[in-house]
């Protein structure tokens, strides 16, 4: 569901392969936690994540508690009129994203791999939003390597212990071969 514009027509990068190939070579032991709210990293390949700010291309009932599960929904709703209810409770239903002051999806489970992680592997982020800023700092007070990839330092740059600039589909298929390698 979008209620304000149609998403561009994007195609999954050399990044999101990678990313996909290196859960390929790790199985279980793989887990990608996203900030992006397309499905391009499905489009890859990956099936071990969570979108921690959910996907916009799924719907759910606006209502908390509510029993009703997400559904895949691409249809694009411009005027309140046109957005459907809840077949469940009859109340608005609205994108399974996390909107400003919400707490993002699957919390619980992305810390508990951050303190059981022995790579962390960001990418792209700046740094500076909350919470996933703050990953790093777990994962590094658990004893995990750290490791940045992206276009400029992030914020919280002193936390990671390897920082390669760059642009992720550009660098990242490297990273993930070395990381491969010693893996
Ligand atoms: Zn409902």
């Amino acid at each position: 569901m979008s209620l304000t514009t149609n998403l561009p027509a994007v195609t999954a990068n050399a990044a999101h392969f990678a990313l996909a190939s290196l859960e390929r070579a790790l199985g279980d032991h793989f887990f990608l936690c996203t900030q992006n709210v397309d499905s391009l990293h499905e489009q890859a390949g990956s099936r071990r994540i969570v979108h921690m700010h959910g996907c916009l291309m799924q719907t759910r009932c606006s209502r908390p508690g509510c029993r009703s599960k997400p559904f895949n929904d691409e249809r694009l709703y411009l005027k309140r009129a046109e957005i459907p209810t809840c077949p469940q409770c009859g109340a608005l239903l609205r994108p399974q994203v996390c909107w400003f002051g919400e707490v993002p999806y699957s919390m619980e489970l992305i810390l508990e791999q951050l303190r059981f992680c022995t790579v962390l592997l960001t990418v792209g982020t700046s740094g500076l939003v909350e919470p996933a800023a703050s990953f790093v700092r777990i994962a590094r007070m658990h004893d995990a390597r750290t490791i940045y990839v992206g276009p400029e330092e992030p914020a919280n740059r002193t936390f990671f212990d390897t920082v390669v600039l760059g642009k992720a589909g550009e660098v990242l298929p490297k990273v993930v071969r070395e990381l491969t390698e010693i893996i």
